[in-house]
């Protein structure tokens, strides 16, 4: 089966992207910057697989990142797109099929009142700080270190030294001025976000937090974490954002919040609610929402949002999730499968740690537990190298980078799975022990 490869059109298309796209990609992890080589030019997608400009097939483990929970080219998206399609592309005006899809997240979202799609994520998470900051009248943002929420500047920040510490840019061209209005606690950390509070609570505007954080890899809340997340920006008047670009529809008809009972006071949404094409959304409160343009002074606009394409892909979306239920079948598979992973790695002597929820896992090449930013950070980088090469070149498509989360969706069946695992069995060697 594993076949040595020589992704050769692959090669020569990177290679030409490299002249006329920064990094020959659109997006930097696409590069494969972090685990070497060349990355695959894929030419189509169908169910769990993908195959590339070299003919390859690959059992997809990153679905686009998260927006795939159908799988690829699910028949009644492209029949919805088809529809849709043919009386025109983008109108720039009101459509009745935006008034559903906004109807359909509140009926999943109970603490949501209403919500206003964007295009991505990024515009989600930075119109909802926005929106928090006009409605407290307070600057600070708190962020948790390894936590993505987008590229827009005050978000592209990272921790300084020390536990809780005022931001530093994570990227050139962040100026201080913003950075410095982020404060960066780790998750997690109970004891930190207590003493952030009472040291500067009457300063917070905004907690921006993905629930379960996807970036650092996939890292889990401890018990009642999210519970005191609540209780504190309550008391001291901050919003609480749920970044659910990731969870949203992914682990519930709904979110975490739907799992934990947790009402936050804004909701950032992104990728399944797209079903492939570009959507963000953002809501929450009635009282927090009525401040957006036109009905109040905070601005944010957009000449694609609402896109009728968009929506029409994120609403067949929703409807048939609504429909199929596939949340619990999915977690039970995606557990049994990170558990067998488990196995393998421990009977081979090699420290792993497999999170896992729902239909989300990370592969940490790490004894663990890995609960945070600085516990993620410790795992072997070069040896998850290893193991993405291993498992491309059999036939299966793992996140390109260790810091990553991998998505099962409802069309990877058990079979599939089993192939995995032996191909799993079959790289171990090439692991080191
Ligand atoms: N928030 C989270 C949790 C994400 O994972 C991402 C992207 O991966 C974003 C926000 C940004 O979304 P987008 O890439 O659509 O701008």
């Amino acid at each position: 089966m594993a076949e040595p490869i020589r992704p050769e059109r692959s090669g020569q298309l990177f290679e030409r992207a490299l002249r006329s796209i920064p990094g020959g990609v659109n997006s930097p992890v696409r590069a494969f910057r972090s685990v070497g080589g060349t990355p695959r030019f894929i030419a189509k997608g169908s169910g769990a697989y993908l195959w590339d400009v070299d003919g390859r097939r690959y059992l997809d483990f990153v679905g686009s990142w998260g927006p795939l929970i159908l799988g690829h080219a699910r028949p009644e998206i492209l029949a919805a797109l088809e529809r849709v399609m043919a009386d025109g592309t983008s109108f720039g005006a009101p459509t009745e099929a935006e008034v559903v899809l906004a109807e359909t997240i509140l009926a999943a979202f109970p603490g949501m009142d209403q919500v206003r799609l964007v295009n991505s994520g990024t515009e989600a998470t930075m119109s909802a700080i926005r929106l928090a900051r006009a409605h407290t009248g307070r600057s600070l943002l708190v962020k948790f270190a390894g936590c993505y929420h987008g590229h827009s500047d005050s978000l592209l920040v990272k921790a300084g030294s020390g536990a809780a510490t005022l931001g530093v840019p994570d990227s050139l061209g962040v100026t201080a001025a913003v950075s410095g209005q982020t404060l960066i606690l780790p998750f997690n950390d109970g004891e930190a976000l207590a003493e952030a509070f009472a040291a500067r609570g009457g300063e917070i505007a905004a907690v921006i937090v993905e629930p379960f954080p996807g970036n650092m890899g996939l890292v889990l809340p401890h018990p009642g974490y999210l519970e005191e997340l609540r209780r504190l920006t309550a008391a001291s008047g901050a919003a609480l954002i749920f970044d659910e670009v990731i969870t949203g529809f992914r682990v519930a008809y709904g979110g975490v919040q739907t799992l934990y009972g947790i009402e936050p006071d804004l909701t950032c949404l992104g990728k399944i609610i797209g079903g492939g094409l570009p959507v963000g959304a953002y809501g929450g409160k009635r009282e927090l929402m009525a401040l957006l343009a036109p009905e109040g002074p905070v601005y944010q606009a957009g000449t694609l949002s609402g896109n009728p394409l968009a929506v029409a892909a994120g609403l067949t979306t929703l409807r048939l999730l609504q429909e199929l239920q596939p949340y619990p079948e999915l977690a039970q598979r995606t557990a049994a499968f990170a558990a067998e992973l488990r196995a393998l790695f421990e009977r081979a002597g090699i420290p792993a740690t497999v999170n896992q929820a729902e239909s989300l896992f990370t592969v940490f090449f790490n004894p663990g537990p890995v609960v945070d930013y600085e516990s993620a950070s410790r795992s072997d980088r070069e040896r998850y190298a290893r193991f993405f090469h291993a498992m491309l070149e059999r036939g299966f498509y793992f996140s390109p980078g260790q810091f990553e989360t991998c998505f099962l969706s409802t069309a990877h069946g058990s079979a599939d799975l089993e192939q995995a695992l032996s191909a799993v069995r079959d790289a171990l060697p090439e692991l080191g022990g």
